[in-house]
């Protein structure tokens, strides 16, 4: 992995003994719940350790006559851990993970009991799966499902606050006929396919020497909120929803910027170092820990990894962060939009491609390959991200992720790329066939000989885009702060390798296989002029948020698909299936399942949503206005038996009682909208988008005005200056 040499931690103050705190070093407790390379080395014979190093390294199905062996040893070294029992953990299509733990217990013929863990037991499991959602593919078949060792992820120990240890095996999770139920397997496809295609490219222009193959990079930064558990636990909406249903803005939210890279308070900090410490011993590299743009809003971001490591790395720290903020009497929030006024969280996915010998293909400063090989991988993303930016919007579609993407907040539903001054000033070269002057001593540098160094933090300079050039990889933005990554990356993976194929075939169509430099050369001209004509409409620099680019963009053709109603649909096109099929990613029931799954998820929050509203309505915001309305008119009954004529009074009476009366009626409309459940899936999405969802809405404003005017000691749940100004 280029790990070490393009994120190096800094080798200046690697020798320092342990820090003066006396707190562990993170390099010690790095991976050491893990079933790492060096334990591995330690504890299998080596022939055993270099077929399974082999089977990691090049992504390989585990070779069943070292099962046994390995089983055994991961078993004794999960033992001498404290581990009673084992799982195979999986990521199902839920969207969170799975795991059924089984004891190392067994019995012996002799009456006694020893532990054991046999290649089998490691290799295939089969959970009682039937209630994991399949998208109609067990219902079919057969009702059984299949895990399998994912021999890519290293297992790992979870241990609960009580030090109950469980080894965790990160499996696929597949039916009876092979069909993938899981989130992992199309990701393991997806970077295949990639693999597959960018080999040929670098055939092509000759580089892939002593490559093996191409993997996938990810470095996923999550966002997150902190509240008090208290006062979360007050709220039945953060706790049944993940997000706050009503609440009105408070005086003060984050118009002074005042938050973002602001010192972190002292209780945070604590929290955020010893999730560090957790996710440290399960080999998560985090690095970048800091405050971010709202009040109580915070992130965390790992150094990235080989995308299928990451993916689930990125579960891991999901769970550990919320698991250890109990410990701090946090609630730790991730959802998309908790809070109504204030920024919401995503989960930046850094994304690019490497050789498995460490050359980033994205990296324009990299010695080892030419500027022009680079062009051509940067305008196969920008072919994709224009010809499928449909299928990378449904990527990120969920009911949470339509408060930020549709609304008037980062990034917006439109995909484009941010590329920055200098590749655009490069990509008008292309365009114009400008390039072809600068040419030199006839290498391939295409006028980017010139190409000034990328500043490498580039990212920030504009955080609008959904999908923006940061020096020597892809930032996709518009990821969900919920969502499973694998899914996301899968996507884009797959609508890649669709782009490096074309690219490769066109080129040897063009030019011919071993085509002489010259020849080859202007292919390539050709081909990424082609390219770059047609698609750098997709390509924005400018405010992402900004009316102009919104109707800028519709003149330029470009997609807008507000909401997950349209977004999801997307998944159902030939096209869809077509590609995914094309590149063995998903075939058209596999697809259709991530449909169904993705249908039903998104009207099972907004069911949820509405039921958890009338709920708090009626039993807490109700009550609460009609006490105050009752106080009300007990004062100016008071006041005008005194004879004092309050004309102030009474208009505010009639106010409360109207806003009473317009919530009743709004509630009314709610629950029978949410009675409603049309026939097809598609007339159920759009239901929820344009009733359900903006019953949801009128619903809160009158909330909201009330909780401005109902006396504090009256209003039933914490307000927002409660929960996120500290
Ligand atoms: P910034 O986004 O502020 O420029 P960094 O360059 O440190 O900050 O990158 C942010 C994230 O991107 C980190 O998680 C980092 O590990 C990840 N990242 C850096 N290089 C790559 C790469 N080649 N592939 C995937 N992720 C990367
Ligand atoms: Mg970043």
């Amino acid at each position: 992995m280029p790990r070490e040499r393009l994120d190096s931690m800094d080798n200046g103050s690697m020798n320092s003994n342990s820090s003066s705190s006396g707190a562990p070093r993170a390099s010690d407790l790095y991976g050491t719940l893990t079933f790492s390379g060096d334990v591995m080395l330690k504890r299998l014979p080596s022939d055993v350790f270099a077929n399974l190093q082999r089977t990691m390294r090049l992504g390989l199905a585990l070779d069943p006559a070292i099962a046994n062996t390995v089983a055994s040893a991961m078993k004794d070294w999960a033992i001498e851990h404290g581990a009673t029992h084992y799982c195979h953990w999986f990521q199902p299509l839920t969207g969170s993970t799975a795991e059924k733990h089984d004891a190392f217990l067994s019995l012996t013929s002799e009456g006694g009991a020893i532990e054991r863990f046999s290649g089998s037991q490691l290799i295939q499991g089969e959970p009682d799966a039937s209630s994991f959602p399949s998208g109609g593919i067990r219902d079919t078949y057969e009702a059984r499902g299949y895990t399998a060792w994912d021999a890519t992820s290293p297992a790992f120990l979870i241990r609960t606050e009580s030090g109950v240890t469980t080894l965790c095996v990160p499996t696929v999770f597949v039916s009876y006929t092979g069909e993938a139920l899981d989130k992992k397997l199309p990701l393991l496809r997806s970077i295949d396919a990639v693999s597959l295609q960018a080999m040929r490219i670098l055939r092509i222009f000759g580089t892939d020497a002593g490559v093996n193959r191409v993997i996938s990079t990810l470095g996923a930064e999550q966002e997150y909120f902190l509240v008090d558990a208290d006062l979360a636990s007050e709220r039945l909406d953060l706790r049944i929803c993940g997000r706050t249903l009503l609440g009105a803005p408070p005086p003060k939210g984050q118009q002074q910027h005042d938050h973002y890279f602001g010192a972190i308070p002292d209780r945070v900090v604590s929290f955020m170092s010893e999730v560090e410490r957790r996710l440290f011993e399960l080999g998560v590299p985090v690095k970048t820990r800091h405050n971010e743009v709202a009040p109580s809003q915070y992130e965390i971001a790992p150094i990235f990894e080989n995308a299928n490591v990451a993916v689930d790395h990125q579960m891991l720290t999901m769970h550990v962060l919320r698991s250890v903020a109990s410990r701090f009497g946090f609630e730790c929030i991730l959802h998309e939009k908790p809070f109504a006024g204030v920024n919401g969280s995503g989960k930046h996915c850094n994304w690019s491609i490497a050789t498995d010998t460490g050359v980033n293909l994205l990296d324009p400063r990299d010695e080892t390959h030419t500027n022009m090989q680079f062009l051509t991988f940067l305008c196969a993303v920008i072919r994709a991200v224009d010809l499928r930016a449909d299928l990378l919007r449904a990527a990120i579609a969920s009911a949470g992720n339509d408060h930020r993407l549709g609304a008037n907040e980062a990034p917006p539903a439109i995909m484009s790329i941010f590329l920055g001054e200098m590749l655009t000033d490069i990509l008008d070269q292309l365009e114009s066939g400008k390039a072809t002057k600068t040419r030199k001593g006839g290498s391939l540098e295409l006028g980017a000989s010139s190409m000034p160094q990328l500043p490498r933090h580039a990212s920030d300079r504009n955080r609008t885009s959904p999908f923006a050039f940061t020096g020597n990889k892809f930032e996709f933005r518009a990821v969900g702060s919920t969502a499973a990554v694998a899914w996301p990356v899968t996507v884009l993976n797959t609508i890649i390798a669709e782009s490096l194929d074309f690219i490769a075939t066109e080129l040897e169509r063009r030019a011919g296989k071993g085509a002489t430099k010259a020849k080859l050369e202007s292919a390539v001209r050709a081909l990424l002029k082609d390219i770059v004509s047609k698609h750098r409409r997709v390509c924005f620099d400018g405010d992402g948020y900004s009316a102009e680019w919104h109707a800028e963009a519709a003149r330029r053709g470009l997609l807008n698909l507000r909401s997950s109603a349209e977004a999801i649909p997307v998944l159902k096109a030939k096209a869809a299936k077509d590609l995914f099929a094309k590149y063995g990613v998903l075939s058209s029931r596999e697809l259709d399942a991530r449909y169904d799954v993705l249908c039903e998820q998104y009207l099972t929050v907004l069911g949820i949503e509405a039921r958890t509203l009338l709920a708090i309505v009626r039993t807490q915001v109700l009550p609460a206005a009609m006490r105050h309305q009752g106080e009300l008119a007990d004062i100016l009954a008071a006041t005008e038996a005194v004879g004092v004529e309050s004309a102030d009074g009474t208009a505010e009476l009639r106010h409360v009682a109207a806003s009473i009366s317009s919530l009743r009626d709004a509630c009314r409309r709610l629950e029978e909208a949410e009675a409603e459940h049309p026939k097809t899936s598609e007339k159920q999405l759009r239901h929820g988008r344009d009733a359900i969802v903006p019953l949801l809405l009128e619903i809160r404003q009158i909330c909201d005005a009330l909780e401005r005017r109902v006396p504090a000691d009256l209003w039933p749940i914490p307000t927002y200056a409660d929960l996120i100004l500290r």
